[in-house]
């Protein structure tokens, strides 16, 4: 099955599982009915519950389901129907006190009925996860205690919701469909399960052994992982995966990496090359060799498959790793299309894999632009950052015949989108992997 029809595959999926539980509502006896804006309003909170509920599946990283749009543009859906789901719910008490304002009448709080404690519950859990996930940098809450109150959070909000539901005991008095809802809420507390428990317990009897801790320029250690008792997993170039380095895979400590190596190795080894940008990526450069670490993946589609007569890749920084593998594996297997790296780098000697780019470019049709941003006095090459006039000052016209493959920081990859469009090149012919899942 080609991505396309996967993409759409999963979209009706999708829409039936948020769906078909509020239509169940509808089957059946069904309760008096209500004003229109009672009704609407419920509406409403079912619905954002629903997709709520559906967001356990979304971070579930089912590499089936992620792979035909690529691991960010599946974070990047989580967070943008996430905001629409808590505006429903947060809209549903909002219309509900303006056309039964009696309901404002709260009294003490041990007398509430347990359906509004709940409801308060989830609305409170609710705002305290937008807040946190829009503003965790400027709050500064480390990533990791963020992604455990995330989780938290998100269970109290789901749990508070289906109680409040049940309490309310409208549409849900019907015991059957009290059932489906209780149901289904048990399976998306199982997806977050799945993902933090049973697949830890796959990775415990899959453990890598560190056989080599390997400095780069710029900042950089290359990591290569041996399986241990077991294949390891094949993986296609520009894929990535998440590394455990301390402790098991059931802490939440897993980071994604690129795999640098050339996915034409055959004995199940993999490379990572991993930037010190914080208090992770600090600690890398202190693995032992022997030191097990935990590896769960390949995920990701940013690779190379389509047939083009020219393959352009164009990173910044660290956005050089899933370049690397496909050029690593583009040599070894003797590929002899046109590639050509447009690599954007602060200044000469940070510039990670400089040396084996010019091995690599003696074994394949490879040409290696550098743009530095802060170049030597004596630079004759590009500089600044890369630009649609440094596209077109050495790419062959059409434009729009090669494939392109983009990965480096938020605000270059922006500004490469922009310059790609610029040329006509259409998105089909773009492709790109962004680091910054939240
Ligand atoms: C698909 C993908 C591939 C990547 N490949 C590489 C690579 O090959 N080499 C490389 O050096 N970097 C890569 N990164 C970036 C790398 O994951 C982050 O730099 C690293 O996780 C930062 O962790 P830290 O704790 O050192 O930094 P921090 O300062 O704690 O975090 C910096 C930022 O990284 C993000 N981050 C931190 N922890 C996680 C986590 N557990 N999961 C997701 N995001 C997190 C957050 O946005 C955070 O604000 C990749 C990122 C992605 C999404």
């Amino acid at each position: 099955m080609t991505y396309t029809m996967r993409r759409v595959v999963w979209v009706v999926v999708y829409l039936l599982f948020v769906l078909f539980p509020l239509l169940t509502l509808l089957l059946g006896s069904l309760p008096p009915a209500r004003d229109f804006w009672t009704e609407f309003s419920a509406a409403l909170g079912y619905s954002g519950l629903a997709i709520m509920g559906l967001q356990f599946g979304i971070t579930a990283r089912f590499r089936y389901v992620t792979e035909p749009w690529g691991e960010d543009i599946i974070y990047h859906f989580h967070r943008q129907i996430s905001l629409l789901a808590v505006a429903l719910v947060i809209v549903h008490p909002l219309i509900m006190a303006a056309v039964h304002p009696e309901l404002l009448e709260v009294p003490e709080l041990s007398e509430a009925p347990w359906g509004a404690v709940a409801a308060f519950f989830s609305l409170f859990s609710l705002i305290a996860m937008v807040v946190t996930a829009l503003w965790r940098a400027k709050l500064k809450i480390p990533y990791e205690v963020w992604h455990l109150s995330h989780i938290t959070l998100a269970l109290i909000a789901v749990a508070g919701g289906l109680f409040h539901m049940v309490g309310w005991s409208f549409y849900l008095a019907n015991p059957w469909k009290r059932a489906l809802w209780f149901g289904l809420t048990i399976f998306w507390v199982g997806l977050l399960l799945y993902v933090r428990i049973i697949k830890p317990l796959f990775m415990l009897r899959r453990p890598y052994r560190v056989t080599e801790v390997r400095e780069e320029r710029g900042d950089t250690t290359t990591l290569v992982m041996q399986p241990e008792g077991h294949d390891g997993f094949h993986f296609r170039t520009g894929q990535f995966g998440w590394l455990t380095v301390l402790g098991s895979p059931f802490k939440i400590t897993a980071h994604p990496f690129s795999f640098s190596s050339s996915a034409a190795v055959t004995d199940g080894s993999v490379e990572m090359s991993i930037r010190n940008l914080g208090d992770f990526t600090r600690e890398i450069p202190k693995t032992r060799v022997g030191q097990r670490v935990y590896l769960d993946g390949p995920y990701g589609s940013f690779t190379i498959g389509n047939p083009a007569n020219m393959h352009v890749l164009i990173a910044g920084g660290v956005g050089v790793t899933p370049m690397m593998s496909m050029i690593r594996t583009l040599a070894d297997r003797g590929d002899k299309r046109t590639v050509i790296l447009f690599y954007g780098s602060k200044d000469w000697d940070l510039i990670t894999f400089r040396e084996e780019l010019e091995a690599l470019e003696a074994r394949l049709d490879l040409k290696v632009i550098h743009v530095l941003a802060d170049p030597p006095a004596e630079w004759s090459g590009e500089r600044g950052f890369i630009s649609a006039d440094v596209l077109i000052q050495h790419l062959p016209a059409p434009y729009a015949a090669h494939e392109y493959f983009i990965c480096g920081p938020d605000a270059m990859m922006d500004a490469i989108e922009r310059a790609l469009a610029q040329l006509d090149v259409p998105m089909s012919k773009y492709h790109a992997e962004r680091y910054s899942f939240v």
